[in-house]
């Protein structure tokens, strides 16, 4: 059985979860104890207690620490990969792609505990001094969602112990396992106790006690809009500080002068890999007149050749959706799109079975076609291998309606035009474009989030998560 990790101590809790494979059903993946209000509130009080001592850490403790941790999951890829994979349902090599950027992302902030920021600057007063500095916040609660169970922990935990704060991290109930993976990396890295914690349990009492507690600094937080609105509101009545990541609607730009294969892979990529579970999956493809059949049909070309299989088979494109909710979820909105006058090009349906022959939450990857901008399947966020296209007349109408919809993460295009490519990633209103690339690939060095009702407050990922991590200090001396 699993513990929490809480003061430096391996707890039991009242409460066990069991988490099934969703490659096969039939496979426990392992036991999690739950922890409910009352040991929330203690791991609350291990983090505030150890502050005190963490954020007098030297840049080179943080730095030596981070990057052992960081060392560690790199070295362990294969393991982790498989672990992560078993329990999520992405592809082994998406799993394993997965836990290297975790490893990236501890090295990376490992790098910036020794260059905080801040500098020293003459005050417009005589004889006096100003410094601005970047201090640590103090308790810093962590939520995660299911769908990147070792890289979105990795990259809020890692900057958050880099700058100096105390940690209170609380993973997705359907992941425990990567969260107790990982957890159980940094309870061997030499952190003094109570500077991590680790709080598996339901996001209604573990996740609202953090929300709530008036220890808690700051709440980082990623999964849905409708959990973020929680958060905010909960944040905000006791002027905590926090930032959300949320879902996506986002759109691919196809446009006539594409080339055909790169539009292609990048479509494929974004909407069906990782089975379509990505907050910056390409689910709306935006397609002019032009190219519109010949870009269909060979979306369904592509979608005929990929094998849908269990997670850890070798040869598997996409894995199983991660439960049952969430596959009923998807074969609901293919029904909705079908009873708003679209129509499935490919795909839609669930699979018994997946080609291994294993009991699994399988569906075949989805193309809906000759949908308008208002149906729900181009406004609402499915999060599976369920994908819309919608016909432009050209370049201008493809971009209004990439920009319509109240998400505003990721967005992208192909395109062989420079001045198309130029015009969109100025206009386009996301706080992600790529140009003749999937909208799921980002590098893990440089910011990453979005607009509109996609993100809320300071920037994730690379240097400008100091923004949230810190609070800024202005100091003035006379001379
Ligand atoms: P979710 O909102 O259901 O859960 C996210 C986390 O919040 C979980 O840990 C959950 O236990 C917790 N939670 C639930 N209720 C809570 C409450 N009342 N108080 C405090 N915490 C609570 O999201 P999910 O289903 O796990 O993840 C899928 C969503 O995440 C999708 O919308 C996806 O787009 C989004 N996502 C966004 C990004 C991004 O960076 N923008 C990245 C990945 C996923």
């Amino acid at each position: 059985m699993h513990k929490n990790f809480i003061d430096g101590t391996w707890l039991a809790g009242a409460q066990v979860s069991r988490n099934i494979n969703p490659s096969d059903t039939r496979d426990l993946v392992g036991e999690y104890a739950q922890a409910d209000a009352a040991q929330t509130r203690l791991a609350i009080a291990a983090a505030e207690a150890a502050f005190a001592g963490w954020s007098l850490s030297t840049p080179q403790q943080r730095f030596d620490l981070l990057d052992a941790v960081g060392s560690e999951i790199l070295g362990r890829r294969s393991e982790l990969g498989d672990l992560l994979a078993r329990e999520e349902g992405k592809t082994l090599p998406e799993a394993t792609g997965e836990v290297v950027r975790a490893g990236n992302i501890f090295k990376f902030f490992a790098g910036e505990a020794l260059r905080p920021g801040g500098e020293a600057l003459p005050s417009v007063r005589p004889g006096v001094g100003v410094e601005i500095t970047r201090e640590p916040l103090g308790v810093v609660g962590i939520i995660t969602p299911w769908n990147f169970p070792m890289a979105i922990p990795a990259w809020k935990i890692a900057p958050a112990l880099a700058y100096g704060n105390c940690v209170v991290f609380k993973p997705a109930e359907l992941v425990p396992g990567s969260a107790w993976a990982l957890a159980e990396i940094l309870s061997r890295a030499g952190l003094p106790a109570g500077v991590f914690n680790l709080v598996m349990g339901r996001g209604a009492d573990v996740g609202a006690t953090l929300l709530e507690d008036g220890r808690v600094g700051a709440v980082s937080f990623t999964g849905s809009a409708a959990t973020g609105r929680k958060v905010a509101a909960a944040c905000v009545a006791r002027m905590a500080k926090f930032q959300l990541e949320m879902g996506g609607k986002n759109p691919m730009v196809v446009l006539d002068d594409a080339d055909l294969d790169v539009a292609v892979n990048c479509a494929v990529n974004s909407g069906y890999f990782s089975t379509g579970q990505r907050c910056t999956a390409s689910s709306r493809l935006i397609v002019t007149e032009g190219i519109h059949d010949r870009f269909v049909a060979a979306m369904v070309e592509r979608l005929k050749s990929l094998r849908v299989d269990d997670a850890r088979a070798a040869g598997a494109d996409i894995g199983p959706v991660v439960d049952q909710r969430q596959l009923d979820q998807d074969l609901e909105y293919v029904a909705i799109a079908r009873a708003e006058g679209a129509r499935l090009a490919y795909g839609g349906e669930a699979l018994a079975r997946g080609l291994a022959g294993n009991p699994g939450f399988y569906m075949n990857p989805a193309l809906i076609v000759d949908t308008t901008p208002g149906m729900r399947i181009n406004q609402e966020e499915v999060f599976g291998p369920v994908v819309s296209v919608l016909r432009a007349r050209d370049y201008g109408e493809a971009l209004a309606l990439a920009n319509d919809t109240p998400f505003g993460l990721a967005a992208g295009i192909a395109t062989t035009s420079l001045k198309h490519a130029a015009h969109f990633k100025r206009h386009v209103q996301a706080g992600m474009a790529m140009v003749n690339l999937p909208t799921a690939g980002v590098d893990y060095h440089v910011p990453f989030g979005g607009r509109k009702g996609s993100s809320y407050g300071a920037r994730e990922q690379g240097r400008y998560a100091a923004e949230f991590y810190t609070s800024v200090k202005t100091a003035y001396t006379q001379a």
